[in-house]
């Protein structure tokens, strides 16, 4: 199967879920990653094993972004198209298939090849269930959840090849200006470690021991949804169904009960902690490590050995 791999590009750099994209395409056939524009991130992109198509094309234009794209997958005869589950890639993803009169699977965390066909794995209903389906369309096209896939080790480039699309007028919508919320600048969905707090800090006070700890980690700050509710933290830092979804090498989940919609946030986290006074607390299913005690008494200890240790 030919899979081609559509590579973000945010601030100048290549976004990290569209890498991890290259290695959920290799598991279904051969790779192949497409840059529009940015021709000077091409053999950046081309460091993670799969070959490059740089198209000639304006990148930030999400119009000439689709155009490109379905140029390339018709002129390659693609047999499946993938992309980042970001804003842009949920944005960009259903427009090709439409382009491409196929489906769209979206927030794929799973990927096989069954009988000849791709057989996808998808959180739904908020993460309650995890189901499997197939796309019957002849291109497959997907989104691909942050954190499935690990992103290819960067070594030997692969080769370049440039790609013309010859597009002519095809903007029909113009960014004039993107305006940025500060709280944009939470960067939870990249973040290898995040302390996430929950109702169980008590108050805003009790809340500040999870920054606390996050800070000397060197660690982002998640939250539960009645933290954000409470005005404990903004928005930026909710965690789950409803807020971001996030796959950080160690999750330390502190006060947090545990409810589906979440942990549908968390789950791919690659270690979870869970500190809570409950055992029963349904945070410690996921667990891989349980601490049972009062949080704000742990989280003032912990501070102080990783301090310690620094
Ligand atoms: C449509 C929908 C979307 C939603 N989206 C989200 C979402 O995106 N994110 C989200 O988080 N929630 C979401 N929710 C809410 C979700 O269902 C839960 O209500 C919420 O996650 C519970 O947050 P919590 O664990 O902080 O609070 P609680 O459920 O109140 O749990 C607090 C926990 O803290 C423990 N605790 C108390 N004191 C201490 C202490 N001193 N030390 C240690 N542990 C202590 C308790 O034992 C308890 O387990 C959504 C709900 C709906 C209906």
């Amino acid at each position: 199967m030919q899979a081609f791999v559509f590579i973000e590009v945010k601030e100048g750099a290549l976004v990290q879920g569209s890498l991890e994209a290259i290695t959920a395409a290799k598991t279904i056939g051969d790779a192949t990653a497409v840059v529009v524009g940015y021709p000077e991130l091409a053999a950046k992109a081309a460091e993670y094993g799969a070959p490059v198509i740089c198209v000639k094309a304006d990148g930030a234009n999400p119009d000439e972004i689709v155009a490109s794209l379905e140029a390339v997958a018709k002129a390659k005869n693609a047999d499946a198209f993938f992309f980042a589950g970001t804003q842009l890639g949920k944005d960009l993803a259903p427009r090709l298939a439409d382009r491409l009169a196929t489906g769209c699977v979206t927030d794929v965390t799973g990927l096989e090849v069954v009988d000849g066909a791709v057989l996808y794995t998808r959180p739904a209903f908020g993460g309650t269930v995890i189901e499997k389906l197939k796309n019957h369309g002849k291109v497959q096209v997907a989104t691909i959840r942050s954190g499935s896939f690990d992103k290819p080790a960067a070594g030997a480039a692969a080769a370049v090849e440039e790609f013309d699309p010859a597009l002519g007028d095809v903007v029909k919508a113009k960014i004039v200006e993107a305006a940025k919320e500060i709280t944009e600048a939470v960067n939870l969905e990249g973040a290898d470690i995040i302390v996430a707090g929950g109702r169980g800090m008590g108050d805003a006070e009790g809340f500040k021991l999870v920054e606390e700890l996050a800070a000397v980690l060197g660690a982002q700050v998640g939250a539960s949804r009645p933290v954000i509710e409470e005005g404990w933290i903004s928005r930026a830092h909710q965690i789950g169904q409803s807020g971001k979804i996030v796959a950080p090498k160690l999750y330390i989940a502190c006060g947090i009960s545990g409810a589906m919609q979440h942990i549908s946030g968390a789950m791919a986290s690659k270690y979870i902690v869970a500190i809570n006074k409950d055992e029963d607390a349904s945070i410690f299913g996921v667990a891989d490590l349980g601490i049972v005690g009062d949080a704000k008494q742990i989280l003032p200890l912990l501070i102080e050995e990783v301090k310690k240790r620094k």
